[in-house]
Formats: structure tokens, C-alpha cells, sequence
């Protein structure tokens, strides 16, 4: 008998997960160009998300994710051209949409932040105010849960549609933590390097530091 399935059991992708900050557009544009030449198609952290966890099927080129954190306004003004160039989307791991900077980088404002999801890319919290979670959780119960809940609720008010990816402030996280994160997101990215992701690190998905 004939069984289809609605499962995909991918349960572990080899898929380089590029953390880009303050690169310039020659930076993007080297690592997409050897990413294509790889033979790899860019996927959303959402959409690798889906693959690892198996509710989507593997892309038929093996994929690559390309991830801007923080919102600096030059991820806008040099890595978007080159994204729009090369028709690809992105996931950007923006800030909550009440925090007012650091006071020394510019960075986006809401409509531009707006814009790039209404150009096809993905928009992932970077939580509240960009607070170090490991000590806040120990110290500061509410204001702790406020970072993971409150910047979605935010982000999501914002673009009019649901964020489902995570990025911890400074890489900085722990076992308790990854399984509050699992309670409200998909999937979360880490700062530790590797390419293999898989089910039991789709809350501290590896990434490679480009810059
Ligand atoms: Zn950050």
C-alpha cells in the first residue's frame, strides 16, 4: 500500500550559516559568488529551520544562509543592493523596535527595517536591548522573559507577520535558556562555528563569522 507522508526527516543539514555585522558590499558579494560557485542556493534561517526539523524538504542544492545581526544601517545601504542584485534573501536579527541605539553605530530605522521585509527577507529578534540573557535570567526574572517575548510581539507588530527565528545577544546563552527560546521560536542562531545543523542544536544553530 501506497504510504505518503507529510514528514520530510531531514533531522540534520550541512548548510554554512554566514554572521555578517558591519561587512561592506565587496564582503557579501565574495561570499555569495563562492557560494554559487559551490553549487549552494541562499535559504532563510526559517526556511533551514524547516529542513532540519523535517516539515520541508531539503532544497535539491545544498543550502547556504547568509545572516546580518544587529540592524547597522550599513547592512541596508551595501549588503541589500548586493542581496537585490543576486535575487536572494537574507535574515536579518534585528533589535526591538523601542531600543534607541548604542549611542556610537547607526543603524536602521523602522521603515528601512520594514522594507526589508517587504523585499523578501526574513526579519529574526535579537531580542529587547541587546542584554547579555546568561546573567538577566539569573537576576532579572521579568525583565529576562521581556527580551524574548516582547521584541517578537514588536518585530511582529512591525512587519504585520510572524517572527519565528532568534539570535542571542553576544552568542551568550545556556541549556535553561535554549529551552525558554524553544517555547516561543523555531529555531535560534549561536556564534559557535560549524555547518552541520541539526535537531538537537536548532536552538543554537552554527554560524560562520565573516565579520
Ligand atoms: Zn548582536
Amino acid at each position: 500500500m501506497l504510504q505518503i507522508s507529510t514528514s520530510y526527516a531531514a533531522t540534520s543539514v550541512s548548510c554554512p550559516i554566514y554572521m555578517f555585522h558591519q561587512s561592506g558590499a565587496a564582503a557579501v558579494e565574495s561570499v555569495i559568488r563562492a557560494n554559487a560557485r559551490a553549487g549552494r542556493t541562499a535559504v532563510t534561517v526559517a526556511q533551514l529551520a524547516a529542513m532540519v526539523r523535517g516539515v520541508a524538504p531539503v532544497s535539491s542544492r545544498p543550502p547556504f544562509c547568509l545572516t546580518f545581526d544587529d540592524g547597522y544601517l550599513v547592512q541596508y545601504q551595501q549588503a541589500l543592493p548586493v542581496l537585490e542584485r543576486y535575487h536572494l534573501s537574507a535574515t536579518f536579527f534585528i533589535i526591538g523596535t523601542v531600543w534607541q541605539g548604542d549611542g556610537v553605530h547607526s543603524y536602521m530605522n523602522l521603515d528601512q527595517v520594514a522594507d526589508l521585509y517587504r523585499r523578501g527577507h526574513e526579519i529574526g529578534s535579537h531580542t529587547v536591548d541587546h542584554r547579555d540573557l546568561v546573567p538577566l535570567r539569573a537576576k532579572d526574572v521579568n525583565a529576562y522573559w521581556a527580551e524574548l517575548v516582547d521584541s517578537k510581539a514588536q518585530l511582529e507588530a512591525l512587519i504585520d507577520d510572524e517572527v519565528s527565528t532568534f539570535a542571542y545577544p553576544d552568542g551568550s546563552y545556556n541549556l535553561p535558556i535554549m529551552q525558554d527560546v524553544a517555547g516561543i521560536y523555531d529555531a535560534a542562531v549561536s556564534t559557535a562555528t560549524g555547518v552541520l545543523q541539526t535537531t538537537s542544536t536548532e536552538y543554537a544553530l552554527r554560524r560562520t563569522r565573516v565579520s
